[in-house]
């Protein structure tokens, strides 16, 4: 079909059919991709960009790394799917690969990020009244003001943000909100006997990369074993080397009871997440008590372990490290006005931009597409700066100037 449309007429020809056939959920940034290639994606113009936001992370690896194309491709003309009904020769490899890896007992795999954080609530609950003991459904789950963990109607319940909220009532009850950052309002929560765990993001990618301050996850460590609560990490965003290390919780050599893994661990390929925990935690889910269809499947399965086995293997984790301090360093030195603030962790990185103009990220998005670089403002004034981290010093050096010159053309 797009071979007959000339070739101007090709973006509004596509951003129309989305228009009038999908739900308006989303507010993408008017580009069509076509294709993807390591940091680059294509539009259907044949234009090349910087991809600055890597599928919200999910693209760590690159696009289309040959690897997980060749992975993809082998295992898709093998078998797909068999359902858990019956076992498959890729799940146990993948369940012992994954929690040796990182070190747990067990792995309970999902399709998409939301579900894992649905799992690891469910999961939680089930410890609570099993092995802690609370009373029949007076299981509490803290988690912070700002958080993003995904848009299910569970999920949405413990949301401070009214756009994730407003209209989707009633709510589901059982979770109590404190500050992000703030150890001292986890302690006073945890004094009440019914909590079951504590829900965190290390980064909370989607307020606009909020970075907590050094020691925050080793004292909610602390504070959750004193209190025998489940410290419940949700690494969908910042885990696989995206922050400079293997998991952000690594930063602090802090081990998460339940860890929440999504995104890269496919490198894009398909939905593929994970919930990791010790046979303590993860024994109380019975047969027939939780479950996905997807779930497991040998194509995930064959992804999965090759995805994990490429962050290794590359050294994603200390390119990130690398790369986001030279793209820091460099952002720190561009003299710009509209600049608030600059900050991140590894290649998980957020311009928060200062201009009177309330849609000023978003024209400086606009601007930096034109430039060849895609990026997408969160939050109104923050802009998400978050690359495949295979990025290289010389290409972070171009991507600095692009964005060095957008800025100057914002007024
Ligand atoms: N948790 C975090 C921290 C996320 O960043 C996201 C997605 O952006 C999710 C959960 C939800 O993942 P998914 O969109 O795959 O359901």
């Amino acid at each position: 079909m797009s071979l007959t449309i000339p070739a101007g007429d090709k973006i509004s020809y596509y951003l129309s059919l989305e228009e009038k056939y999908g739900a308006h959920n989303y507010h993408p940034l008017p580009v069509v991709l076509d294709r993807g290639k390591g940091v680059f994606v294509w539009d259907v113009g044949g234009n090349r960009y910087y991809d600055f936001l890597s599928g919200y992370s999910a693209v760590n690896q690159g696009h289309c790394h040959p690897r997980l194309v060749q992975a993809i491709t082998e295992q898709a003309q093998r078998l797909t799917l068999t359902s858990r009904a019956f076992h498959s020769s890729l799940l146990g490899e993948y369940e012992q690969f994954i929690t040796r890896y990182f070190g747990y007992d067990k792995v309970l795999p999902m399709n998409t990020g939301v579900e894992a954080v649905e799992t690891a609530l469910k999961l939680c609950r089930k410890w609570a009244y099993q092995v802690k003991g609370i009373p029949a459904n007076k299981a509490k789950i803290i988690v912070c003001a700002n958080n993003f963990h995904g848009r299910t109607l569970s999920v949405i319940s413990f949301s401070t943000d009214p756009v994730s909220t407003s209209g989707f009532g009633p709510y589901t009850p059982g979770f109590d909100i404190i500050p992000y950052n703030d150890a001292a309002a986890l302690e006073l929560a945890l004094e009440d006997k019914n909590v079951a765990g504590f829900l965190v993001e290390p980064v909370q990618g989607e307020a606009g990369v909020e970075v907590p301050d050094e020691g925050y996850l080793l004292a909610a460590r602390k504070l959750c074993t004193q209190h025998n609560v489940l410290l419940i990490a949700d690494e969908i965003q910042t885990g696989l080397c995206r922050t400079g290390k293997m998991l952000c919780c690594d930063h602090e050599n802090v081990r998460p009871d339940i860890l929440i893994l999504g995104k890269a661990l496919s490198g894009g390929m398909l939905p593929v997440s994970a919930v990791l925990a010790d046979n303590g935690i993860m024994l109380t889910l019975k047969p027939g008590e939780h479950g996905s269809t997807y779930g497991g499947n040998p194509l995930a399965c064959k992804i999965a372990i090759e995805a994990l086995t490429i962050l290794k293997e590359e050294k994603m984790a200390e390119n990130a490290e690398k790369m986001g301090i030279l793209l820091r360093d460099g952002l720190q030195n561009i003299r710009s006005p509209h600049i608030a603030f600059i900050r991140g962790k590894g290649l998980l990185n957020a311009i928060v931009i200062k201009h009177a103009d309330a849609n000023a990220a978003w024209k400086l998005c606009v601007e930096l597409k034109e430039k060849g670089l895609l990026a997408k403002p969160t939050h109104g004034d923050k802009i998400r700066l978050a690359p495949p981290l295979i990025i290289t010093e010389e290409q972070v050096g171009e991507c600095l100037e692009i964005i060095d010159t957008g800025l100057e053309a914002l007024h």
